[in-house]
């Protein structure tokens, strides 16, 4: 009899783990406890695969060999809890396909930055010229390319949860991008958790394997400390600290990898000190894998980076208005406040996350000449910045959000939503925020420039 599979939740991972676990030969199972998108419903179907929707039936799910979870059930989920009981493999999408490839990967990790370093390392693998796939929380899952069309590398954008998943997982490449308190009620609130979930991404990686990682983080380095590393370390920071293989000078960033070179971020699509950091290990990631130099560096020109991140949307009456919906914890509004010199008009709100706003304090009381909070409630963010910020006003619509936002913008200055918060008070996810204001701000321009 064929070794039973069942996968846990059919999105994206799920739905590309059972093709290729029925491509296999394996006797597949899937459930989902939410109803099944319809084009995932129609592949299950056309593929043979039985599958279940809106419920988990135990008899089906207790009697794998091996279980693929989605990366967004908790550990918590009363249906895990009776999979570990029964001391059932529990794996995740990502460990499952490669088994199945002798592709080599370059894994990417880290509480912020994972999408735009992810991004930027596949467009600049592919200007390179390498035979690459995306994959992880981005674009189709890995294991739908595994058994549909195999590359020689994969680049992978990876979250903690998916680190959790895995047993044997060993990329040629990782890189973790930072560590700061998230998703914190998955790890028992114990921060160590979380960071020990994040390191999994190198516990396989053998010394002829390279990871990058940015040395100024807190948690990071605390934890490096601890630690003998096996993986050859590339050591990438902010500071002009030349024993560091990766570090910059101002804006200038220099690399002493298999070749010394260095690049301006002028010569770059990206802005902001944190796309320092995100550069720095992408550069190195694709320069370990063996990209020219040259085509590394037009890559760098070309890239265009997703949405809702300090996305630049349009500049009415000289006033610049930036989309950066994604910054949804007060770390990355850190990083988004250091991107600009000129004055801000900072749109900020949403629901709270258990934000601590003195992080902040001080460069929002140096450059925001007014705060305007777009949620349903302010009284926090209006506390914590009454003394700092000259004028601070609140609104729940986008359309109104944006007037009130010119009307304190002067010619030269940056309107920025980078909101510190999630958005599920007024809007449907961040994506759905971040099209509003852009919207918003297109229908804004139309008018005032008619
Ligand atoms: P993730 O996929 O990890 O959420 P994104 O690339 O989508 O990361 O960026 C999320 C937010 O974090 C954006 O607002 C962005 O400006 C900010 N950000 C990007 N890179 C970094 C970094 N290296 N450190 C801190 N914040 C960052």
């Amino acid at each position: 009899m064929a070794e039973r599979i069942v996968i846990l939740g059919a999105g994206e991972s799920g739905t590309g783990a059972a093709l290729l676990a029925k491509a296999k030969g394996f006797d597949v199972f899937v459930s989902d406890q939410a109803v099944l998108k319809d084009k995932y419903k129609t592949e299950l179907q056309n593929n043979g695969i039985p599958f279940e929707e809106g419920k988990h039936t135990e008899s089906e799910i207790l009697n794998a060999n091996t279980i693929i979870k989605s990366p967004g059930i908790p550990d918590k989920a009363e249906i895990i809890k009776k999979i570990k009981a029964a001391g059932i493999t529990v794996i995740d999408e990502l460990e499952f396909a490669s088994y199945y490839t002798s592709a080599k990967v370059i894994a990417i990790t880290g509480t912020n930055g994972k999408t735009t370093t992810t991004l930027l390392t596949y467009h600049l693998m592919k200007q390179a010229g390498f035979n690459v796939g995306l994959a992880g929380n981005v674009g189709q899952s890995m294991a739908r390319q595994v058994v549909e069309k195999d590359f020689d590398w994969y680049v992978l954008e990876m979250s903690s949860f998916q680190l959790d998943g895995t047993k044997k997982f060993k990329p040629e490449i990782s890189i973790l991008l930072n560590i700061t308190p998230d998703h914190l009620d998955r790890y028992e609130y114990n921060m160590q958790n979380y960071v020990d979930s994040k390191f999994q991404i190198i516990k396989n990686q053998r010394e002829s394997q390279h990871f990058i990682y940015y040395a100024d983080d807190v948690h990071t380095d605390a934890e490096i400390k601890k630690r003998s590393l096996v993986p050859h370390q590339v050591k990438v920071t902010l500071k002009a600290d030349a024993t560091k293989n990766v570090y910059c000078k101002g804006t200038e960033m220099f690399f002493q990898l298999k070749q010394s070179f260095s690049i301006q971020q002028s010569d770059t699509t990206l802005k902001g000190p944190h796309n320092l950091i995100n550069t720095m290990c992408a550069v190195s990631a694709v320069q370990i894998a063996g990209g020219k130099l040259e085509l590394i560096r037009e890559g760098l020109k070309s890239f265009i980076n997703a949405p809702h991140r300090l996305e630049s949307v349009a500049t009415i009456k000289g006033v610049e208005f930036v989309n950066d919906s994604k910054a949804t914890n007060v770390d990355s509004v850190v990083y988004a406040l250091g991107s600009y010199e000129k004055p801000l008009v900072w749109i900020a709100g949403g629901v709270d996350k258990g934000n601590d706003y003195n992080i902040i304090k001080d460069e929002v009381k140096k450059k925001a000449r007014a705060l305007i909070c777009l949620g349903k409630d302010n009284e926090k963010l209006k506390k914590a910045f009454g003394d700092v910020v000259p004028t601070i006003r609140e609104t729940q619509s986008v359309a109104e959000l944006v007037k009130i936002a010119l009307e304190e913008a002067k010619s030269g200055d940056v309107v920025l939503l980078s909101p510190a918060c999630a958005s599920f008070d007024l809007f449907k996810n961040y994506e759905d925020r971040g099209d509003q204001f852009r919207k918003a701000v297109l229908e804004l321009k139309k008018i005032v420039e008619a």
